[in-house]
């Protein structure tokens, strides 16, 4: 994917949706009070626009797709918002072109209590608000291939807080995930459930491939349902008539992988090459890996026609002066 020229990369020209308008970035505050900035009660989406330059748009992936689940988090943390699924996405569309972007991008929605209001535990008392922003985005992982840890902390459990949604307090374990594997000198961590199985990647789900299989954990462990993970199991199934099975997977299998890789909206699809100090099959990324990751950069960027309806346009406006 190319990065364009000219594009608003000082976010202080670039605007925010917030509280029902498009306001400067800088302008998009809130009060010390925010129910969520204390107890972190909002659900949040991290969405890719990748700019395409022979068209001169950005393809917002799998908008629709997003904001389905950012729905269902807003009906678990009782977060009443007064836009349907047609608007955001229309919303999204229309931050994304006021922006002008001519460069792959970040989308961040995010759906919190705004409630002015602490000492209050009741989801059922308290008001709600959307908010959406976009900024320039590049690599997020830092490399193309990976050295990964296996976490020292574990994901928590669907009965503590569902990991199935993206609710903002709960990354702070992957948060700290994170950042133990990156204090190592580790560019990813990997995290294993309550019962010991491989969950996933601090902001990514986990593939194996063994035996010509593809092997996903599967929903149970407590992963979130990743929007690049259906993107790849689709793939796998339909382009390379490989057969995927989505279950538990044992520590030790990943040790004797024939590949591994991570899949996210902010990753992509990218190679585990080593785990815990140990190289993963020859320490170089595998075939599938490569075919799989080749395939998914086309279709995010519209240059796949068969993939095109996963892929909403829009149309940098000229900057004014
Ligand atoms: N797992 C976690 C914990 C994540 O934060 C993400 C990023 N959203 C993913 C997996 C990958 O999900 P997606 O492909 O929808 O970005």
């Amino acid at each position: 994917m190319s990065t364009g020229q000219g594009s608003a990369t000082n976010t202080s020209e670039l605007l925010a949706f917030f509280r029902g308008e498009y306001v400067p970035l800088a302008d998009a505050r809130v009060n010390i009070m925010t129910h969520a900035l204390h107890y972190g009660t909002g659900v949040f989406e991290g969405i890719r626009g990748n700019w395409n330059e022979e068209k001169g748009v950005v393809y917002i992936y799998r908008l629709r797709e997003h904001y389905e689940r950012l729905l269902l988090g807003c009906k678990l943390l009782m977060l009443d918002i007064p836009y349907s699924l047609e608007e955001l996405c229309q919303i999204t569309v229309e931050l994304v072109e006021r922006n002008s972007h001519r460069q792959d991008i970040y989308i961040r929605p995010l759906a919190y209590k705004s409630a002015e209001l602490v000492a209050n535990l009741k989801l059922q008392e308290l008001a709600s608000d959307f908010a959406l922003i976009t900024v320039p985005f590049g690599n997020y992982l830092g490399s193309d291939i990976l050295r990964c840890c296996t976490s020292s902390w574990r994901r928590v459990d669907d009965p503590m807080i569902p990991a199935r949604l993206k609710i903002c307090g709960i990354y702070v374990n992957s948060i700290l995930a994170k950042t133990e594997a990156t204090l190592a000198g580790f560019d990813e961590a990997i995290i294993l459930n309550h019962d010991g199985h491989v969950c996933e990647g601090s902001g990514e789900n986990l593939f194996v491939v063994s035996k010509g299989k593809l092997i996903t954990s599967s929903l149970e462990d407590n992963v979130l349902p990743g929007i690049t993970r259906d993107t790849i199991i689709q793939l796998a199934q339909r382009e390379l008539g490989i057969e995927v099975v989505e279950r538990s997977i044992d520590r030790s299998e990943l040790y004797l992988a024939d590949e591994i890789f991570l899949t996210g909206t902010a990753a992509h699809l990218t190679p585990v090459v080593q785990l815990d100090n140990r190289p993963i099959a020859d320490g170089n990324a595998g075939p599938i890996s490569t075919k799989l990751q080749k395939m998914y950069f086309d279709i995010v960027v519209g240059r796949n026609p068969k993939y095109l309806h996963w892929c909403t346009a829009a149309q940098p406006r000229l900057v004014t002066a």
